[in-house]
């Protein structure tokens, strides 16, 4: 072996083995048969004539170095061990699929739970601070949340968190080298989960350049190309076997937890950047879901800091928003995954009921533009049509649309114009001429007059 390398491989250094007396000599090898790759960087050692071990950077044996690439693995050839054990491809075996009760749930919690702290872990010297605590949300995550009306203490508190971005590097375990987050987070996760991982949603197995598996979290998100047709629609293009063209893009996002009496049932997540999905359509918030298991399509419970009337349950249509209205309004809140989800949402109402031994009024706030949409008005009329079937007093929330489409950006506009009519009500004081005290009463009044007449108003139904 030594001689079919030797043509292909230059002395490096030599050295004294403190054990035989013998001189070593190290060779930088252009071929690796460890690793098989011809990246020049891996060692080959003699001594006496012999192959006595390789150092690889590639391949990792139990016996880790550092060295000035950084780490390396040791294979003996003496032994033949670590040869043996590199034939040897990992594989990881599927778990059975499980369905979705009290142990697969709190299972997937606690790995979404583990899975945010890792980030803190990896990440704090990059995360802002509130009050000592660390936010785990990247500075354009947690700005985008702040911009929606949310305090440090609520965003803290309703669980959000980024995607680990998986491009970062950080320091390993041993802190001597550095490698990509999304291996130091997946390692941790697997150490501690094992290949249960594969049943919570948004993780996946796959293979890396020696064949071997290993179980990750998504990092990537398809994106469909697209190009205008003649209609002026965007289409999906395809390729000249007429397959549908897509890239794979990083996700630069944040998870929103649907979440219910201290459980997560899953994650859903908001893109910085839009994409395409395969009908053309812009896409912003996704489930993160996988083939192995699905995010389904839960309905997320919120009960906000200040909490003003304990008989009123505020209902709408996604998490972010919801809560958003909740801590806005003082209402407990449902949010259903999507409005068509009718049965699952009154089912979890009556569960969520008899676990507080309480019955609900509900308010039913679906987006303004309801009214552009058949089949959303088909979906409010059944949940009505059920909520009242099973005894329920139903309220309609409505505003005018021009102040926002969801009632979170209608919340946050009447919250704004509030803040804005009592700094005015402030500075009409400091006003010194009886002129300009008329003309700030006047523009203070119309300011009045806009945000009664957009005020949130309920309609019982
Ligand atoms: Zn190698």
């Amino acid at each position: 072996m030594a001689v079919a390398y030797a043509i292909s491989e230059k002395l490096v250094y030599t050295k004294e083995n403190e054990y035989t007396g013998n001189t070593q000599y190290y060779y930088r090898m252009r071929y690796c048969p460890v690793c098989g790759t011809k990246r020049q960087r891996c060692l080959r050692i003699e001594e006496e004539g012999e192959t006595t071990a390789y150092i690889c950077k590639y391949a990792p044996s139990d016996k880790e170095i550092e060295t000035a690439i950084g780490t390396c693995w040791v294979h003996e050839e003496s032994t033949n061990k670590e040869f043996k054990k590199l034939k040897e491809i990992k594989t990881i075996k599927e778990p059975k699929s499980k369905p979705l009760n009290e142990e697969t749930l709190s299972f997937r919690t606690e790995v979404y739970n583990t899975m945010k702290k890792l980030l803190i872990k990896y990440e704090k010297e990059n995360l802002p601070k509130y009050k000592g605590k660390i936010i785990p949300l990247y500075k354009h995550h947690y700005e985008d949340l702040k911009k929606r009306g949310l305090n440090d203490e609520q965003i803290l508190r309703n669980g959000y968190f980024s995607v680990p971005i998986s491009n970062r590097k950080v320091f390993a375990k041993d802190g001597n080298y550095k490698h990509k987050i999304t291996t130091a987070i997946s390692k941790d996760l697997y150490d501690k989960f094992g290949n249960e991982l594969l049943n919570v949603p948004g993780f996946i197995k796959l293979k890396d350049q020696f064949g071997n598996e290993y179980i990750t979290y998504k990092t990537k998100v398809s994106n469909y190309l697209v190009e205008t047709d003649k209609n002026g629609e965007n289409v999906v293009k395809t390729d000249k076997n007429g397959k549908e063209m897509k890239e794979y893009v990083e996700i630069d996002g944040y998870f929103i937890p649907y979440e219910r009496l201290g459980n997560i049932y899953a994650l859903q997540y908001r893109l910085t950047k839009e994409v395409y999905d395969n009908k053309g359509k812009k896409r912003r918030y996704l489930w993160y879901s996988s083939k192995q298991a699905s995010s389904g399509s839960p309905i997320a419970h919120h009960i906000p800091m200040n909490l003003k009337r304990i008989d009123v349950l505020l209902v709408t249509e996604g998490a972010l928003k919801g809560v958003i209205a909740s801590e806005f309004l003082g209402f407990e809140g449902l949010y259903e995954a999507g409005v068509g989800n009718y049965n699952n949402l009154l089912f979890t109402l009556q569960k969520l009921e008899k676990i507080v031994e309480k019955k609900f009024k509900i308010i039913l706030a679906l987006d303004m533009d309801k009214y552009e949409n058949p089949d959303v008005l088909r979906a409010e009329k059944e949940t009505i049509r059920l909520l009242k079937s099973t005894g329920h007093q139903v309220a309609i929330a409505h505003w005018p649309i021009e102040i926002g489409k969801g009632i979170d950006d209608a919340l946050l506009y009447l919250h704004k114009l509030e803040q804005k009519i009592k700094e005015g009500e402030q500075l009409i004081n400091e006003l010194n001429t009886p002129e300009l005290k008329e003309k700030a009463k006047e523009k203070l009044l119309q300011m009045k007059q806009i945000y009664n007449e957009s005020k949130i108003k309920y309609k019982v139904v």
